[in-house]
């Protein structure tokens, strides 16, 4: 059995951020940490900056007060705010504190663009004051479509299917959704399987690539050496020698998504 992660209320001092992310002018991170505890996560740099010296995934720091830190006013109209870049915005523990669903509530008047970005179908809950916002889109991220792949990487996120079904539903809602292949595990991830699956229910795709900069390398070679040791050499070499690996897969999603006529944008690290 899986022990329970530490979690902690705070106050915070600020909720909407400054961005250079291509995707937004600002972001909101109603929470400092991720339960989901994915393997490739990025954003455990945050560890650094907090001072929690529990592994990644296995804290949670609550801002009680991130409703109330929303600005009753400024010029927002348009602004592409963007939920969330270092967690989730529907975490298993919103369900209880409600964080997103109130600084949704408050950002409605300032009529920014909203962009969410989950791996939940917790987002349902919200399609109430989603549906509001004069302009607003709602991605899902995907590794993989084999729950089995899904189990190892993204411990505590939802299972493939429920992802699937929550991004027909915003769709069905008439709510613009974008499927974000992220991260591309090399030789692991069917990129094409996914497109194929979703197509008839995604507005557009964006695809990252598999990012092991900082402290991602050694979780991710430690599983590749335990799950899949075929592969550790080759991703020693992608990562570590002169494989032209990701210009060929760049290259294959450009023309692939160009020749299906798909509305797609590429986020990769060279
Ligand atoms: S859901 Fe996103 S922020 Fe959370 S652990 Fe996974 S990759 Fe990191």
């Amino acid at each position: 059995m899986e022990s329970a992660i530490k979690i902690a209320e705070i106050e915070a001092r600020s909720i909407l951020s400054k961005t250079q992310i291509p995707v937004a002018d600002y972001v909101i991170n109603p929470y400092v940490g991720c339960s989901h505890a994915c393997l490739y996560c990025y954003a455990r740099f945050m560890k650094r900056f907090t001072g929690h010296r529990e592994d990644w995934g296995e804290f949670l720091d609550i801002k009680i007060n991130a409703g109330d830190l929303v600005p009753k006013r400024g010029s927002y109209q348009g602004k592409r705010i963007f939920l969330s870049s270092v967690t989730d915005p529907y975490l298993p523990q919103e369900r209880q504190c409600k964080l997103t669903r109130r600084i949704l509530g408050n950002l409605l008047p300032l009529e920014p663009y909203l962009n969410i970005l989950t791996k939940s179908d917790l987002v349902l809950r919200d399609m109430d004051l989603i549906k509001q916002f004069p302009q607003r889109e709602i991605g899902f991220s995907f590794s993989t479509l084999d729950e089995n792949l899904r189990r190892q990487v993204e411990r505590r996120a939802n299972p493939v299917e429920k992802r699937l079904n929550a991004l027909k539903t915003v769709h069905q809602k008439g709510i613009r959704n974008y499927l974000f292949i992220s991260p591309i595990f090399p030789f692991l991830t069917d990129w094409k399987a996914i497109i194929h699956k979703t197509r008839s229910f995604v507005d557009y795709f964006m695809f990252e690539n598999l990012n092991v900069a900082g402290s991602v390398w050694g979780p991710v070679k430690r599983w590749i050496k335990i799950e899949h040791p075929e592969l550790a050499d080759l991703y020693q070499d992608i990562y570590f020698g002169q494989s032209p690996y990701w210009e060929e897969v760049e290259e294959e999603i450009r023309d692939y998504c160009q020749k299906e006529g798909l509305e797609f944008q590429i986020y990769f690290h060279h």
